[in-house]
């Protein structure tokens, strides 16, 4: 089929609205009618190429935060069905290898791209996905807001539930607090029980902040951070570091409390983070990388949902021809948790 849909001609080029063919699907895929796509800084990073660069693999539909329903299935696909309502899987897994038969879908050997890098992704009216990146989504959920699971939602309980293991009582510093994981990132830690600083420096933000249940904190200068506010003098026992620059790196690592977890979930290349073994040895340290989610985690996210315990923060769900508006807002760091376009709009 022919559609009307906006894509990517090089990396770090723009976007073109344009009319291109969605093929059909091929055995073990999925054809998706989108409802919504989310737009976040991923989608831009990916947009930049710097998740991968290959020119074989243009001209690309970005987008990798979709919701839709099936509409054709191709041979040998049981599961999705056709009519069924699903929500993407970012990455492009070989379901077979250990990681993947083992439920740690991210850390999967065979790891062959990303959606919206390495295939088409929610950036058009149609796309098509293999069938096991199509996760199974209730009906009940807004489109817009269902966007916000499969990557903005799943990656904090990721985080919470496996990487930083937040019991009821912890001090977790969020250190990017008002962006669209970050929200979600203090909503979720609040969820596991934690008091939560979310560290911002966009006070427009810091309303979001509350309402995901935390305590905002002015973060321009590391060095004049003052987490009182959130719980008294005492240390954080967990610091979740969604800036990953040298200075926030070095902040967190510092403010540990003895015993306490240092989460990371940036991949910048060049950054060089002052972290001494000595120190980590002394104050024993825990020092974790988050990667991403597992398709189970998406399925328990979307029930969070449903079930009213996490609130999705979609401040901005626009029609196509708003998509670089989002991109401007996201950009100049003033977009309050995520955005999305509306396929139906
Ligand atoms: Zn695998």
């Amino acid at each position: 089929m022919t559609v009307n849909g906006y894509r990517i001609h090089q990396w770090g080029g723009p976007l073109h609205w344009e009319a291109f063919e969605v093929a059909d699907p091929q055995p073990g895929e999925v054809r998706l009618r989108v409802e919504a796509c989310g737009i976040g800084l991923t989608v831009l990073n990916c947009i930049r190429g710097d998740l991968a660069n290959e020119s074989a693999t243009l001209p690309r539909v970005p987008g990798h935060e979709i919701v839709g329903r099936v509409e054709a299935v191709g041979a040998g696909v049981t599961s999705p069905a056709i009519g069924q309502r699903v929500m993407a899987y970012f990455y492009l897994i070989c379901g077979a290898c250990e990681a993947c038969r083992s439920g740690q879908d991210s850390l999967c050997v065979n790891l062959a791209g990303w959606i919206g890098v390495h295939r088409d992704g929610g950036y058009a009216p149609y796309t098509v996905l293999p069938a096991r990146n199509a996760v199974v989504l209730p009906d009940s959920i807004p489109a817009a807001q269902a966007t916000a699971i499969p990557d903005a939602i799943a990656t904090p309980l990721h985080v919470c539930k496996t990487r930083a293991r937040i019991t009821p009582g912890d001090r977790v510093a969020v250190i990017g607090a008002g962006g669209g994981v970050g929200v979600h990132m203090v909503e979720m830690a609040v969820l596991f029980g934690g008091l939560v600083a979310g560290l911002e420096w966009t006070e427009q933000k810091f309303d979001a902040i509350r309402r995901a249940g935390g305590t905002p904190i002015r973060s321009r200068a590391f060095e004049a951070i003052d987490l009182r506010p959130a719980w008294g003098a005492d240390r954080p026992t967990v610091v979740i570091d969604l800036v990953g620059s040298r200075a926030s790196l070095a902040w967190g690592a510092a403010s540990l409390v003895l015993g306490g977890r240092l989460v990371v979930l940036t991949t910048f290349r060049d950054v060089d983070p002052p972290l001494s073994p000595r120190e980590i040895v002394l104050r024993e340290l825990t020092i974790v990388g988050s990667r991403y989610a597992s398709r189970a985690e998406l399925a328990e996210c979307a029930q969070l949902v449903a079930a009213g315990r996490i609130h999705p923060v979609v401040s901005h769900v626009v029609p196509a021809e708003g998509i670089e508006h989002v991109h401007r807002a996201l950009r100049d760091g003033t977009l309050i948790g995520r955005g999305a376009v509306d396929w139906n709009l």
